[in-house]
């Protein structure tokens, strides 16, 4: 698959977590649809010009994730559609489940819906833990909603959404999926998966940022949360983004060809591993006995701050996160590594996430460029050491 200028301008970038390099086929889709110009609603030939791209996309989002084109309501990303299924299904339920590990839009979204939330703690491996979910499920009254995401966004660990869904049937509970990550990377269908709810965001599978979706099953109590217009089978007021929607609709007709890159992938990310782990012996790869997705991985190198790391890599052109980056732009200690028991470690992990389009070379130069860091820090140490052992 061809390179995308520009985040992989520099010489690795290894965040696709983040967010994926503009899939040229996204791009050209967007520029058309730009082009078209048009407001969906509207009776006319632009409007119904308009109307095409957006159910073309809408089939095209279905398609790929095994879902029928009524289910889809498209969001501005799915920050919106978190929120959208978290409040909007709030007034069904009187207790809501939220995994430990779930993103801030999931988190916050749940606080701010009404009933009483309750955290499902997860295993030192970083999967929900089904046995403390089944006993919280089995003390309480009255219909629930669980939220559980399909795999996490900083270790990669994939979750047991399917046994999850199993018992949220048993006890007559909803379920929201926060999908994002798994999207492109492992098949994801909304039918074979069951719950009610799931969200997707265009930009971590090669669409533009700013547009996402939430798949509704047809019978879901969900409220709309904005008002105004019809769109969107009224789940969703407002003009539609039609040129970021066409963007996510030719991202998701390449759904395949993106996941067949995930087995090279996977050799890649398990080579970094064992190189890091080689050279770094005090290292520790988060998630690593779990299933994870190809191309995750939550690296802690013990003694040095993750932010540092991450501006160190970055003045050698190397594109990494830290565990959790906030929308500031500073760095807060992850609350994933902390939920897994990670301790002090948790402020020394920085997340590498590779893509479609990550070569042998990107990792390389990361890996030259880190291992920099990690042996600074063992001389740094060095005095230190020799002076513990009595040597001067
Ligand atoms: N959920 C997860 C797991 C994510 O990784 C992200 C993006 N960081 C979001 C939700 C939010 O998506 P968006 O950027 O489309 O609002």
């Amino acid at each position: 698959m061809t390179r995308v200028e520009p985040l992989t301008s520099p010489s690795a970038y290894l965040d696709w977590n983040a967010t994926a390099p503009l899939l040229p086929a996204a791009r050209a889709a967007m520029v058309a649809a730009l082009e078209t110009g048009g407001n969906p609603s509207a009776v006319h030939r632009h409007g119904r010009a308009a109307r095409r791209i957006l159910e073309d996309a809408r089939a095209a989002v279905a398609a790929a994730f095994g879902a029928a084109p009524k289910e889809i309501v498209f969001t501005s990303g799915a920050t919106e559609a978190n929120n959208l299924a978290l409040k909007g299904l709030a007034g069904a339920v009187s207790k809501i489940f939220v995994s430990a590990i779930e993103h801030p839009s999931v988190l916050e979204a749940a606080r701010h819906g009404g009933p009483p939330v309750e955290v499902v703690p997860v295993t030192a491996e970083g999967a929900v833990d089904l046995t403390a979910l089944a006993a919280q499920l089995a003390a309480t009254g009255g219909k629930a909603l669980i939220a559980v995401m399909a795999a996490n966004n900083e270790t990669g660990v994939i979750q047991p959404v399917a046994e999850i869904v199993a018992l949220a049937r048993a006890h007559g509970a909803l379920v929201h999926c926060d999908a994002v990550q798994i999207a492109g990377k492992a098949p994801l269908s909304f039918a074979d998966l069951g719950g009610d709810t799931l969200a997707l965001s265009a930009h971590k599978m090669g669409g533009p940022t700013g547009i996402g979706a939430l798949l509704v099953r047809e019978d879901t109590p969900l409220a709309a949360q904005l008002h105004g217009g019809g769109q969107e089978r009224r789940r969703r007021a407002g003009t539609e983004n039609v040129a970021g929607i066409a963007g996510f609709g030719a991202a998701a007709a390449m759904i395949a060809t993106l996941q067949s890159e995930m087995i090279r992938i996977a050799a890649l990310r398990d080579a970094l591993e064992d190189t890091l782990l080689k050279e770094v012996p005090d290292g520790v790869v988060f998630g690593r006995g779990a299933a994870r997705l190809a191309n995750t991985s939550a690296f802690a190198l013990p003694g040095v701050k993750a932010d540092l790391q991450v501006v160190a890599l970055d003045l050698e052109g190397v594109a990494v996160s830290a565990g959790a980056a906030c929308s500031s732009g500073k760095v807060a200690r992850s609350h994933v590594l902390d939920a897994m028991g990670a301790g002090a470690l948790a402020d020394n992990a920085i997340r590498i996430s590779l893509g479609w389009a990550t070569r042998d070379s990107d990792i390389e130069a990361f890996l030259s460029a880190y291992l920099k860091i990690a042996n600074r820090r063992v001389r740094a140490s060095e005095p230190e050491r020799r002076a513990a052992a009595g040597v001067s």
